[in-house]
């Protein structure tokens, strides 16, 4: 697994530099566009080989129904 590259490639935008614990690795939820912090994320999902994190189980369905649509969004 490429540690490092899943961050920085899908959060885009650059400002994400507010974390102040070095290993707090946020990730977007990408059916509400939230920011969660990865280790703490109960829902995930695999899709394509990546995985992908979600604030609730609510969007963690949204992208399992239709992950192509979710994925293309980004
Ligand atoms: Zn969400």
């Amino acid at each position: 697994m490429a540690r490092g590259e899943f961050g920085e490639d899908l959060l885009g935008s650059g400002n994400i530099m507010e974390s102040t614990d070095s290993t707090v690795e946020l990730v977007k939820d990408f059916v509400c566009g939230m920011k969660i912090d990865k280790r703490t994320a109960k829902f995930k999902s695999e899709y394509e080989g990546e995985t992908y994190y979600f604030c609730s189980l609510s969007c963690k369905k949204t992208f399992d129904e239709n992950p192509e649509k979710v994925h293309l969004v980004s």
